[in-house]
């Protein structure tokens, strides 16, 4: 996989710090799970934090402490255990382990050659968080949007006035954006997105289109 197309050192270091809503966090999480040059990043981003706590004062704590932490070691409690990784949904092999955790929907029609899919991440209102697979060759309508939007694309690619984007690439765009992706035309594109704000389709297939968008 070669990836191209990272989210912004803003986004990340707002990931880093746990500063991301969960939204946008399992996206670029997913984008990390399978990008080394972002996941360098964000590991030095989480060894600067760890320096700057270790500059705190060190608080008072008891003279029998060791003894008792050691103690609770020796009877085997506070063992971590890590959870067993969710597999993928049969039909959707492709979804990244960040967003497997949460219950997906079913496909539903968005527009020709268009379908989504909710992805169950808790969020605030106005945000949510869906799979979007557009057949190959597919000119999405030209759209902006009022809030944020994260694409990360797990099979096929798009194109449009500011790149090209294939798997593991993320797309951000925020309200200053309006684009018309392109659907290349080898295979279907499937992609993970976070979008914040509401969807405004443009053009006369987005007004075509704009009142059956219920995501
Ligand atoms: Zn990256």
């Amino acid at each position: 996989m070669t990836i191209s197309q990272h989210p912004t050192e803003e986004t990340l270091t707002a990931f880093a710090s746990g500063n991301l809503d969960e939204g946008r966090a399992v996206v670029v999480a997913a984008h990390v799970e399978a990008c080394s040059q972002c996941r360098s990043f964000v590991r030095s981003l989480e060894k600067a934090g760890g320096v700057l706590l270790g500059d705190l004062a060190p608080a008072e704590i008891g003279s029998d402490s060791l003894a008792r932490t050691l103690a609770r070691i020796e009877r085997g409690e506070g063992k971590f255990v890590v959870p067993p990784r969710p597999a993928a949904p049969p039909d959707l092999p492709m979804l990244p382990t960040a967003a497997r955790p949460y219950p997906i929907g079913r496909w539903q029609w968005m527009g020709p050659g268009v379908r989504w899919r909710a992805v169950g991440v808790p969020h605030k209102p106005g945000a949510r968080v869906f799979l979007l697979k557009a057949a190959p060759g597919t000119t999405m309508p030209h759209h902006t949007h009022t809030g944020t939007e994260l694409t990360l694309v797990l099979r096929g690619a798009f194109t449009h006035e500011l790149g090209h984007f294939g798997p593991g690439d993320i797309d951000e765009a925020d309200d200053t954006v309006d684009h018309q992706p392109v659907v290349a035309k080898a295979e279907e594109c499937i992609c993970l997105v976070a979008m914040e704000g509401d969807l405004q389709l443009l053009g006369w297939m987005g007004r075509l289109m704009q009142p059956f968008v219920r995501l």
